[in-house]
């Protein structure tokens, strides 16, 4: 397996976190989940009750926020200025603002920087949204995973009541709607299938069959 870099894009719900980090865990790779970090960054704004729209105010704060990964036996931790946010980026509040503050220019500057500095000398698999044409244009496997609305809308209903949320299907499912449109109609770096990029759709998969079929393409291409 010579592949160093592995790309994942999709939308919403696609169940490209879990894919990504067990083909990670299976390839002994480090695994960057992108979304987390314009998660963490939505959170704070929505603490410092900045208004989305203000773009200027959360350009300032992107460029002097601490957004860190950290990679512990499997399971991804996620900082912010110092402070453990892994859980509370994941209420819809936050799913609910997360693509309007990523659709600000200033924002996917720097925090893209953030995300080529993490990939080092390689050996990563990123997922979210543009990691195919802008992050990592020259990664060595592109994927753009993907699956249809009602199956998405299902699958995060499940992870967020097993967390304790309180919300219906129909919620996320328009939750998840408006996302697609957001993050696939934004000026910069809008959400869209690389050309170079496999598509699968998991609509009828196992996470272990996409988990498969990702890593036999990696390693029968060259
Ligand atoms: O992957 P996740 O659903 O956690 O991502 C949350 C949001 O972050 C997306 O809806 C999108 O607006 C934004 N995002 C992005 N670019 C990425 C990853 C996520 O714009 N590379």
């Amino acid at each position: 397996m010579v592949k160093k870099t592995i790309a994942i894009d999709g939308p919403a719900g696609a169940g490209k976190s879990t894919v990504a980090r067990l083909v990670a865990k299976r390839l002994g790779y480090l695994y960057i989940d992108t979304g987390a970090m314009y998660r963490a960054l939505t959170l704070l704004v929505m603490n410092q009750s900045i208004p989305v729209t203000n773009e200027e105010e959360i350009t300032a704060l992107a460029k002097k926020s601490d957004i860190k990964l950290i990679n512990n036996n499997g399971r991804v931790f996620v900082y912010c200025n110092g402070i453990n946010v892994t859980e509370k980026i994941r209420q819809p509040e936050v799913s609910h603002y997360v693509s309007q503050v990523a659709s600000i220019p200033g924002v996917r500057k720097r925090l893209v920087e953030l995300q080529r500095a993490m990939t080092g000398s390689g050996r990563v698999v990123m997922d979210g949204r543009d990691i195919a044409t802008t992050v990592l244009p020259h990664a060595d496997c592109k994927f753009f995973l993907t699956a249809s609305v009602a199956e998405r809308a299902r699958r995060r209903y499940r992870e967020l009541i097993e967390k304790g949320f309180k919300i219906t299907e129909e919620e996320i499912e328009a939750d998840i709607r408006h996302r697609d449109v957001m993050d696939s109609q934004r000026k910069v770096s809008p959400l869209v299938c690389a050309p170079d990029a496999i598509v699968i759709d998991s609509t009828n998969l196992t996470v272990t069959e996409v988990v498969d079929t990702i890593i036999g393409y990696c390693e029968r291409m060259r």
